[in-house]
């Protein structure tokens, strides 16, 4: 039976933002089907609090935004979106799509979908999507959940499910291998036998088809959920941080592992994230690698930070593209440690002006709680990194004794 009561399953509309439901109800009102789905579903039916809510519709895109006027932007080429704005909340409104043809323009010689841009119906919209707890539909004015594939009994037992075949739904879209790991991570879910046989070394490898922008978003949807700390050993145990970064190491560092927590940590106490801070952590050792190769060049120790720098963020850009602001975030957080560890006495107030300062600082006291002094590549932190942190909580007049008193 595909129809389930949502009070049974102990979804009621009060426990909804208002943003989704006014969405929903101006859809409907207006002759529109109109569902939640997605992470907004599963995680209500988890008891989760889910990121945010996605729907569904019948609408085209131009008749969504002839409903919501200026509150809607369509976005998207090779997807066309609405982005509807309710009260603070962005709600995506997507129509529901086919399954791209096979065989055609739509697919590259692998298999690979390119464009998929074909509007289709409920049944169709199910079929194209990546996991089964990821494909209940739920009305919430109705009162009524949409499982057409027995998802409610995947949520029940914490099984993680592709839909249809397996290895034709990774050739499809090979980024659905780190989906896998990340809902696993984040649910505590294991995979289903199918699934469970896809992370082998040919599927990994179509990884490398995928353009570096989408594994970017990909990354950047990984390393700033909140489970950095369930999910990374699983990117080092199935193979993935091979497709992910360059030269990575057996297991993680002391480093990463100390970033993963922090990262969590921050994320929970609902402080910002920039997820290049992460990049940074996970690139370290082999920009202190490349650092000492061009240090034995003879040039000067400041050019010496730079080319390392570059030459490890122009390798990663291959495989991950990272925004440009975000790679000099990355550069300036490196470049700074020796400053920060061993500080000119009259740098220090400018020091602590600079608007790199605080991520560059993050980033010492990282290395100082882990003993990164232990990599042998690695410079001391000097105990610094405690030092700038008592150092800001200080009055301007304390500021000044603590820097008289510094050498
Ligand atoms: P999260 O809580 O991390 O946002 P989510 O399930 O909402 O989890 P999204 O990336 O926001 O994940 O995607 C929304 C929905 O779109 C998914 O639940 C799934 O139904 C569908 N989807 C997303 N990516 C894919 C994909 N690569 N292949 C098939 N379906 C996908
Ligand atoms: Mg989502």
């Amino acid at each position: 039976m595909a129809e389930r009561s949502a009070k049974q399953l102990g979804l009621s509309k009060a426990d909804l933002p208002n943003s989704i439901i006014e969405v929903i109800a101006t859809l409907s009102k207006a002759g529109f089907d109109a569902y939640i789905v997605g992470g907004g579903v599963r995680d209500t039916l988890l008891g989760l609090n889910p990121k945010d809510f996605d729907a569904v519709t019948d609408a085209r895109p131009h008749e969504v935004k002839d409903l919501f006027g200026k509150r809607c932007r369509i976005i998207g080429r090779r997807f066309q979106l609405a982005h509807v704005y309710s009260g603070r909340d962005m709600i995506e409104v997507a129509t529901f799509r086919a399954p791209p043809p096979t065989g055609n323009e739509h697919t590259t010689s692998d298999g690979m979908i390119v464009r998929d841009n074909v509007w289709g119906d409920i049944h169709q919209d199910f079929a194209r999507r990546d996991f089964s707890i990821n494909a209940m539909y739920y009305e919430p004015l109705k009162g009524v959940v949409h499982d057409f594939c027995n998802a409610l009994d995947d949520i029940k037992n914490k099984t993680l499910r592709l839909l249809g075949h397996a290895p034709l739904r990774i050739e499809e879209d090979p980024v659905r291998l780190l989906r896998a790991l990340r809902f696993k991570a984040k649910l505590g879910f294991e995979f289903d036998e199918e699934l469970s046989q896809q992370f082998h070394d040919d599927n990994w490898a179509l990884l490398d088809q995928v353009s570096p922008h989408r594994l970017y978003d990909e990354s950047q949807k990984m390393f700033t959920g909140g489970y950095l700390v369930p999910l990374l050993p699983l990117l080092f145990e199935y193979g993935a941080i091979r497709h992910l970064i360059i030269y990575p190491p057996e297991k993680p560092s002391r480093l990463v592992n100390q970033v993963a927590i922090n990262t969590d940590k921050r994320i929970a106490l609902g402080k910002s994230i920039n997820p290049a801070f992460f990049y940074a952590a996970l690139l370290w050792d082999n920009y202190l690698h490349q650092l000492a190769k061009f240090k034995k060049k003879n040039m000067p120790f400041h050019d010496a930070q730079l080319q390392a720098a570059s030459k490890v963020i122009d390798r990663q850009r291959i495989k991950t593209a990272i925004p440009r602001f975000a790679e000099q975030f990355i550069r300036d957080i490196w470049v700074m440690q020796p400053k920060l560890a061993n500080p000119r006495v009259k740098q220090i107030p400018q020091l602590a002006e600079h608007p790199r300062f605080r991520a560059a600082f993050d980033f010492l006291l990282l290395r100082e709680q882990c003993d990164d002094e232990l990599n042998p590549l690695s410079e001391s932190t000097n105990g610094m990194g405690e030092w700038w942190q008592t150092y800001q909580t200080l009055s301007e007049k304390q500021k000044q004794q603590a820097i008289d008193s510094f050498a």
